[in-house]
């Protein structure tokens, strides 16, 4: 049983249609090691093994019969705290929602149970997703499985930490500004965000509505397709969401890279990235040639831009989405309070945490009267300048590549007094987001203290099918994605 915990999602699926492996058993397996680890690493806000095992039951169920089985069917897997789920409390990392259980799923959460797979719980986050580090969330710090003195990154650092820790075999995660891969990256996994629309956002706590994009966590490029596969789709109830033709992302895995063009913008190869961290891109693009890759240099004008465009642009609108969170129908509402105002005002300053309020502070500053053309309207200037940056860089290459993160995994601590050096963690991630194009990271070595490396695939709008198949080719070649933290064996 013990090397299942290392099984890729085609292994494992394989493993329960030979009824090698029971869904029951393999859930179980999974709840006996959240129980064993997660009180060091604090990676599930939530979880529930009745209702894993009923679900497990049902997946069995469906096993025996053989209807209605996909290739995910009876496989564990965790949900950012951000997704509705029906039944599970949903919390966002908030005290806001600490008791919140919504009376709907999300539609990803939706889809995947349709697929067959199994809940495992709920994953500690970064308030509203709201951070880099996950020392925002009400819940506690998650920590890095691969050293504990060390954050796992934000805002989807239980996902990340509770793959790396296999915990679970996979996760969803959500990216408004790096959030899938800037924790995937910190923890040694794999997580992709789709280009904007293409995975609902219906039953997804909203952040920054033009931003925020959900997407799998786990451990291969080759699950992340599989995952994806079930994720993505066209749903009414989500106005941005897209309709197109259904895809199968797995379908390229396995072509040859010879003649890949891989463009490497140059601002994301300048000052900024440690030096432990460009070492191991660097071997990562030999291995590419090797794989009958050519690297181009190619330039990204305005991405020096991306953060301060962000930072008005994702506060504005969470200081919109979040006014719904006033202690009326849901939520914390104040104890005591004199009248109605005061109620609004003391839940609100009860239930936000520092960093919630910051945005909401410079959200709601940034949309005022007076200020609205200065920050707020530049700001989606810029953001159209550097999707202009996108469209022209691509015509050179197929796919982009850089570092995800500028560091490996820091300290507790050591960004949360200065928001500022917190902000840069997501330098190279950003304008993916403001741009709405997919983005990748998958490990590419180790770097300072022995912490991972997360090299980033950048891919053309609607090109997640090509940033996989750069992925998985890579992950044939090496070995970097199979490597598990020591603690947790
Ligand atoms: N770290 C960024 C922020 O705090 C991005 C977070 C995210 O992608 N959810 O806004």
């Amino acid at each position: 049983m013990s090397d299942l915990i290392n099984s890729s999602l085609r292994e494992l699926s394989a493993a329960l249609a030979a009824k090698k492996v029971s869904a029951v058993e393999l859930a179980t397996l999974f709840l006996d090691r959240i129980d064993k680890f997660n009180r060091a690493l604090n990676a599930f806000i939530t979880t529930d093994r009745a209702k894993t095992l009923a679900q497990a039951r049902n997946a069995d169920e469906k096993l025996r019969v053989g209807a209605d089985v996909t290739a995910l069917t009876g496989i564990p897997l965790a949900h950012k705290d951000i997704f509705c789920t029906r039944g599970w409390r949903t919390t966002c990392g908030s005290k806001m929602l600490a008791n919140f259980v919504s009376p709907y799923d999300a539609n990803v959460v939706e889809k995947l149970a349709a697929a067959g797979m199994v809940t495992l719980g709920k994953l500690n986050m970064d308030e509203f997703a709201m951070g880099s580090s996950n020392e925002t969330s009400y819940f506690g710090p998650v920590k890095n499985p691969w050293d504990v003195s060390c954050v796992p990154g934000g805002s989807s650092g239980g996902s990340a930490a509770a793959i790396a820790a296999r915990l679970t075999p996979a996760a969803t995660g959500t990216d408004t500004g790096g959030s899938i891969r800037q924790p995937a990256a910190l923890c040694g996994l794999t997580g992709l965000k789709p280009t904007y629309g293409v995975v609902s956002r219906y039953g997804m706590i909203a952040f920054a509505s033009s931003l925020d994009q959900g997407g799998p966590m786990a451990k291969s490029a080759e699950d992340c397709a599989l995952l994806l596969n079930a994720m993505a789709g066209f749903d009414p109830r989500d106005s941005t969401s897209l309709e197109r033709p259904g895809e199968d992302y797995s379908r390229d895995l396995e072509k040859p890279l010879a003649g890949l063009r891989i463009g490497l913008p140059q601002e994301f190869f300048g000052e900024g990235m440690d030096a432990d961290v460009r070492a191991a891109v660097d071997v990562a693009l030999t291995e590419y040639r090797k794989l009958g890759a050519t690297t181009v240099e190619v330039r990204l004008p305005n991405s020096g831009l991306s953060v301060p465009a962000y930072y008005v642009i994702a506060p504005a609108e969470a200081s919109s989405n979040l006014s719904r969170f006033d202690g009326v129908r849901y939520g914390h509402r104040a104890p005591e309070y004199a009248d109605l105002a005061e109620m609004y005002s003391r839940s609100r300053a009860q239930g936000f945490g520092a960093e919630v309020k910051r945005r909401i502070l410079i959200g709601t500053y940034v949309l005022s009267h007076g200020y609205y053309d200065a920050y707020y309207l530049q700001a989606q200037k810029i953001r159209r300048l550097i999707a202009a940056d996108f469209v022209a860089a691509f015509k050179q290459c197929d796919v982009m590549m850089g570092p995800t993160s500028p560091s490996v995994a820091f300290a507790f601590g050591a960004k949360s007094a200065d928001p500022v050096q917190m902000y840069l963690s997501d330098i190279y991630t950003i304008s993916t987001n403001l741009a709405g194009l997919p983005g990748m990271s998958l490990p590419c070595g180790f770097g300072n203290n022995n912490m991972p490396v997360g090299l980033q695939i950048i891919g053309n709008w609607f090109g997640e099918a090509k940033m996989l198949n750069v992925a998985h080719q890579y992950q044939k070649a090496t070995d970097w994605h199979t490597r598990m933290p020591g603690g947790v064996k």
